[in-house]
């Protein structure tokens, strides 16, 4: 019985051919996750299975039309077991993607991501799937800037929440001390493996030394340092 399913639509569900790989192929092999593709065009009416339309108001580009996204995302709600289910729709005026929204969203039931094109999607869908009690819809961004459709950022979310779901990591301990950890959200320290010498550049000689307490301060050092490179604050 799978603990997290997902199903994503799009246009283009051939975007989504790299879930079949490594951590994620190998999550579905196990059962842990379910990832189901839809097709928007199989939802949209007439012959020219046209999804979008001019936008009200004018201006450039075309708007993806409500009515195949209400009937798409409806057929998947109904089709699911799961109680609650989140509904994830990516735009870059969204809710910046971080390693909480990450966490939280590795505790769901059931999530369904909304791939954009052309300008993004009515803003009715949101709208009205925010009215529904068993629903949470999120609007996403995964960077302030702007990609052709929301496909690469669903991938982009959902390799960061499938690896916090529990037997995902062959080591769960990969997720101790990681860069952006709750709760201070710092960044992670500089990692080395062998050789101890390479093109003339040492190993820090403090991780040769075998001194677990001396390692463990360098590297909150470092961290911090690292950290605040990046402009932000840490506990001290
Ligand atoms: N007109 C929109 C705007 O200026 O906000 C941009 C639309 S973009 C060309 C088409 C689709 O790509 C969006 O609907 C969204 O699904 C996706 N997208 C683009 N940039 C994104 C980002 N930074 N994060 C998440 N999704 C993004």
């Amino acid at each position: 019985m799978s603990s997290l399913s997902f199903d994503l639509i799009s246009i283009f569900p051939d975007y989504f051919a790299p879930l079949k790989l490594s951590l994620i192929g190998k999550a579905q092999e196990s059962g842990l996750i379910d990832i189901t593709l839809h097709d928007l065009r199989d939802k949209a009416a007439g012959v020219h299975k046209s999804v979008d339309d001019t936008p009200y108001g004018g201006g450039a580009g075309m708007v993806m039309s409500p009515e195949p996204w209400g009937r798409a995302i409806d057929q998947v709600v109904a089709g699911s077991s799961a109680a609650h289910h989140d509904l994830i729709i990516l735009t870059p005026a969204g809710e910046k993607l971080t390693q909480k929204i990450a966490t939280e969203l590795s505790h769901s039931e059931h999530i369904i991501f909304a791939c954009g094109r052309y300008e993004g999607i009515d803003h009715r869908v949101s709208e009205y799937y925010q009215t529904l009690p068993n629903i949470r819809v999120r609007e996403i961004s995964i960077g302030d800037y702007v990609l052709g459709g929301g496909e690469v950022a669903t991938l982009v979310i959902m390799e960061a929440v499938i690896r916090l779901i529990p037997g995902v990591l062959g080591n769960p301990n990969s997720l101790v001390e990681e860069s952006h950890s709750l709760p201070d959200e710092i960044v992670e320290y500089p990692n080395y493996t062998k050789p101890a010498s390479w093109r003339g550049l040492e190993v820090p000689e403090v991780l040769l030394s075998g001194n677990h307490a001396l390692i463990k301060a360098w590297r909150l050092e470092q961290a911090k340092a690292r950290t605040q490179k990046l402009g932000r604050q840490t506990s001290e």
